[in-house]
């Protein structure tokens, strides 16, 4: 069998990226939080829906969806107005948990977004104000987290696991998936992205994979990285293959190499996935002869992070 070279051959890449792309394009939004934020009419109440189901897309799919619609009663139809409005102890909370946050972690993370949303206008405001026009937006984001950590009113020896998780540091070299998820459904416009920051300093050639373990993995296999674990350098190794391929929205393939690992499509065990029905599979370094035959239905798995 012909050894595959360590770096991708770019335009074969391309060619069943693209395949990917159309198979999974428009696709099973009820497999994603982003399904959260499409509810709303509103442009702030999308944006920060997106904010709070970003932040909370970690775990299983029926997990993150059950704890996102209790926020979300918690908040009522029109979510921004109500942390605008600066509300504090938020009743229906009492008894949240989802995974390791729980009230105690939200409702300061909460108040920060409520007193960004009273001060910059949008969370796209503060995001930009802290923008220094570098080649992705990792200290943008940076800077974003730290001027929202102020804002909970919590000093740092008092913030419990779930607020640091809540308000991570993505200079720091982790993937931070949750926070380029958020950018990407942000920033990007197409059948699921929501394309609500236009102009100005947002450009989707900007954004880096939101890269979890399923991503990871997958990009290894495809031979986007080598590198062993899903971090910082991973996720910009990863998105600088993508950009040979369309260097003004890399990110693009997101949704469909997701898809793969959220609906169990491809898992550890290739002899468990379904290679037969997989658009990338002769440019996969595991792809199984022996993986589970084709089939046409497909059934809700583990997701993200
Ligand atoms: S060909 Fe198989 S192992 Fe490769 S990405 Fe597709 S499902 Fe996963």
């Amino acid at each position: 069998m012909k050894r595959r070279s360590r770096v991708p051959d770019v335009p074969e890449l391309a060619a069943h990226l693209r395949n990917l792309e159309e198979a999974w394009r428009g696709r099973r939004l009820d497999s994603d939080p982003l399904l959260f934020p499409h509810r709303y009419e509103r442009q702030d109440d999308r944006e920060v829906a997106a904010f709070l189901a970003s932040s909370l897309a970690f775990g299983r799919v029926a997990s993150i969806n059950a704890s996102l619609e209790k926020l979300f009663r918690t908040l009522g139809p029109q979510p921004a107005s109500a942390l605008r409005g600066g509300g504090d102890s938020w009743p229906g909370l009492e008894g949240f948990v989802h995974r390791w946050v729980d009230a105690g972690s939200l409702r300061p993370f909460l108040r920060a977004v409520g007193e960004t949303l009273r001060t910059e206008g949008s969370l796209g405001g503060l995001l930009a104000d802290g923008d220094d026009g570098s080649a992705d937006y990792v200290a943008a984001l940076d800077r974003f987290f730290s001027v929202l950590r102020e804002r909970t009113g919590v000093p740092p020896a008092g913030r419990t696991r779930g607020l640091q998780f809540l308000l991570p540091s993505p200079a720091g070299g982790g993937a931070c998936k949750r926070a380029h998820l958020f950018l990407r459904w942000m920033i990007r416009n197409d059948d699921v992205d929501l394309g609500l920051w236009k102009g100005g300093v947002f450009s989707p050639a900007r954004l880096l994979l939101p890269m979890d373990t399923h991503v990871h993995r997958i990009s290894r296999y495809l031979g986007l990285t080598a590198r062993p674990t899903a971090d910082l350098r991973a996720a910009r190794e990863a998105t600088g293959w993508l950009s040979k391929i369309d260097p003004s929205d890399p990110v693009r393939f997101d949704w469909s190499l997701s898809r793969l690992g959220i609906l169990a499509e491809c898992v550890r065990d290739p002899r468990r996935s379904r290679c037969g029905d997989c658009a990338v599979r002769p440019v996969c370094r595991a792809a199984s002869p022996r993986g589970r035959p084709p089939v046409r239905s497909h059934a809700s798995g583990a997701s993200p992070e």
